[in-house]
């Protein structure tokens, strides 16, 4: 299936930053032999909408609201973000799990929301440094992905999920490609009993993947891609994953 490399920006990013480094990505994108999308902060999605637009690069956004509408004051909702042709959204990322204290129910939720718009969530799932070393890797990235299926049911299909162990998002430390792919095929396996269609759900890793790395992970038979932090905001190290993942 065809790989997706999705840059996540976080809370980086300015008016005058994103211009050159979204030009950068189009200039190589006849090249890409995958689907290739950022993740930007929502007051930037205007900006990154028109200089995308009719391109190939593919418009994502970080975070929805659990509601539809209403008096949510500093919420977005996903109908906003369709607003802006927004087709990913990454929903249930380690940050705002633990930032924001977002429960597996509430991922399902805005995962929910984001399918119902049309747009298709980056569900993210992981275990922490403390959870793998007490040997409870698969029953967290277990139970978080159950929680989605239970929510959306047969819509799982349409779903991209993205593994990304929280030890490794941020700090430097990959996960091996073989630590990876043992926990990408638990998911794959995990979907092939909620999904006939579990096959065509792109399973991404995340957690300092970069130029050196990426190649590794991605030839991994259950890795379908990456979730991009740090490397996604220089145009040279996130083209090199791209360039990884042709
Ligand atoms: C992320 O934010 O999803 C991520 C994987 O970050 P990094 O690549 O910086 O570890």
């Amino acid at each position: 299936m065809k790989k997706l490399i999705a840059g996540n920006w976080k809370m980086n990013g300015s008016l005058e930053a994103n211009a050159p480094l979204v030009q950068a990505l189009l200039m190589d994108a006849s090249g890409w032999a995958c689907d290739v999308a950022v993740c930007v902060p929502p007051v930037y999605l205007a900006q990154v909408q028109a200089l995308v637009h009719g391109n190939r690069l593919n418009l994502g956004a970080q975070d929805v609201s659990t509601h539809e509408a209403g008096a949510f004051t500093g919420e977005v909702s996903a109908a906003m973000l369709k607003d802006f042709a927004v087709r990913y959204c990454i929903v249930g990322h380690s940050e705002r799990r633990h930032y924001h204290q977002e429960s597996d129910a509430t991922v399902a939720l805005k995962a929910q929301r984001a399918l119902a718009a049309g747009i298709t969530p980056i569900v993210c799932v992981g275990e922490t440094l403390a959870q793998r070393e007490a040997g409870l890797t698969e029953e967290v990235v277990k139970r978080q992905l159950a929680a989605v299926v239970h929510t959306n049911g047969h819509c799982i299909s349409e779903i991209v999920l993205a593994y990304e162990p929280v030890w490794a998002v941020g700090t430097g430390n990959t996960a091996s490609p073989q630590q990876a792919q043992q926990v990408h095929h638990v998911l794959r396996t995990q979907l092939q009993a909620a999904s006939q269609h579990a096959d065509r759900v792109r399973i991404l890793y995340g957690g300092s993947m970069n130029a050196s790395n990426a190649a590794g992970l991605l030839a991994q038979p259950d890795i379908d891609g990456g979730l991009i932090g740090g490397a996604a905001l220089q145009a040279a190290a996130f083209l090199s994953i791209v360039a990884a993942a042709g």
